[in-house]
């Protein structure tokens, strides 16, 4: 039986005596005076400097050729999938281990997710069980590749970078190619997180990010469309900017358009984060390694640390119980948040959520086995010290 109480003391010899939530954001830097700035110019919404700014220091730090930035995650997710060619009665193939807007942003097209298991190196979606999958379920025909079970084409992949840990993407990409399967990458969780030096994101012809109060930066709510294909980036753009044809007065709008652009208000707060960012990944970085020795001497618990070739931005820290044993995590979760420790499991598999009942799916062992088994634990920068 683990001892919740060694947990405790394993989590309260890193952070002290503190009562602090999962992930709190960090406001350090010039967050106040551009939020103030956006105020007192009265460019709060629909335009103004910094959504331009915030837009180009993404790029900068990404290295893609285009961000976009839009309301939230969940809608880059949205129109991501769109510009990838996601139709009504396709299907998506997604990891069952992730947060629902993963499958969510497949459903408002009315497509069909499509679940993956995950490995337990990356707690990510395992490429070669996807490939040996597809070979089991999927066919090429024209004009696409078919799930032969269900006659629907598979229309895109998204592999989710869980907690910030990249996914094994060369090996991912690979299977892809061979399948001929478009890739859309949800890094809503990796801002920061590098694959073999490449931020993640960048592997698929669209990656999203999420500044969600809990991510790594906020903007209070706030996605990002990562792109290195101009066209698409151009597309993005006025998807998510109701589709309207730039003129002096006229209101033309040449296709079914979103109103999901990011406030230049919340843009402001997200340049000011920006400045903050390598500093917040580097208190992140530390307060992992602290984790990393406090769970070291005790074997029955997995620490879970970046994957090999990897740089993770230990965005939610993650401890595995050795056994997967749902009434020990009960426990462990009941006595951690009463001692004041918030911790909290990791989502119910979305193919176990009731509006997906009837998605198609692989053998998915292995994200069972980690739902039963991983408890989150305080992760905010603002630990580090
Ligand atoms: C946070 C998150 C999103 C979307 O984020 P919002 O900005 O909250 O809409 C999508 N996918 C994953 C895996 C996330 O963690």
């Amino acid at each position: 039986m683990h001892s919740s109480d060694m947990i405790i003391r394993a989590i309260r010899s890193v952070i002290g005596d503190q009562d602090v939530s999962l992930h709190d954001p960090t406001f350090a830097g010039n967050e106040w005076t551009y939020v103030k700035e956006a105020i007192d110019t009265g460019w709060v919404s629909t335009a103004g400097k910094f959504v331009n700014e915030f837009e180009v220091r993404l790029q900068e730090f990404t290295g893609a050729t285009r961000a976009i930035a839009v309301a939230n995650g969940t809608a880059a997710l949205h129109v991501a999938l769109m510009l990838a060619g996601v139709e009504r009665d396709t299907e998506v193939i997604m990891p069952a281990l992730s947060f629902a807007a993963t499958a969510a942003a497949a459903a408002y097209i009315g497509a069909i997710p499509h679940f993956a298991d995950s490995e337990h190196a990356t707690l990510g979606m395992d490429p070669d069980k996807l490939g040996e999958h597809l070979t089991n379920v999927a066919e090429r025909r024209e004009g696409g590749t078919y799930n032969r079970l269900t006659g629907r084409r598979i229309a895109a992949v998204v592999p989710m970078h869980t907690f910030g840990h990249p996914v094994r993407m060369d090996e991912l990409c690979a299977v892809c190619d061979a399948w001929d399967l478009v890739i859309v990458e949800d890094s809503a969780e990796s801002l920061g997180s590098y694959y073999k030096g490449t931020h993640t994101g960048r592997f698929g012809k669209l990656g999203v990010l999420s500044f969600n109060g809990n991510k790594t930066i906020t903007t209070g709510g706030g996605g990002a469309i990562l792109t290195d294909d101009e066209t698409l980036g151009n597309l993005a753009k006025h998807i998510t900017t109701t589709a309207k044809q730039p003129h002096r007065w006229e209101y033309f709008h040449d296709r079914v358009g979103y109103n999901y652009r990011m406030p230049n208000l919340n843009a402001a707060l997200g340049c000011a984060q920006m400045e903050q960012l390598p500093g917040l990944l580097q208190k992140k970085r530390s307060l992992a390694s602290r984790y990393i020795e406090a769970f070291a001497e005790m074997p029955d618990i997995r620490f879970a640390t970046e994957p090999e070739n990897c740089e993770s931005n230990y965005w939610l820290n993650a401890i595995l119980l050795d056994r997967a044993d749902s009434s020990m995590r009960e426990t462990v979760l009941e006595q951690t948040n009463a001692a004041g420790v918030m911790t909290r499991p990791v989502w119910t598999l979305m193919s176990r959520l009731p509006m997906y009942a009837d998605a198609p799916r692989m053998d998915l062992t292995v994200a069972t086995d980690i739902e039963a088994r991983l408890i989150n634990i305080p992760s905010g920068a603002g630990l580090a010290q």
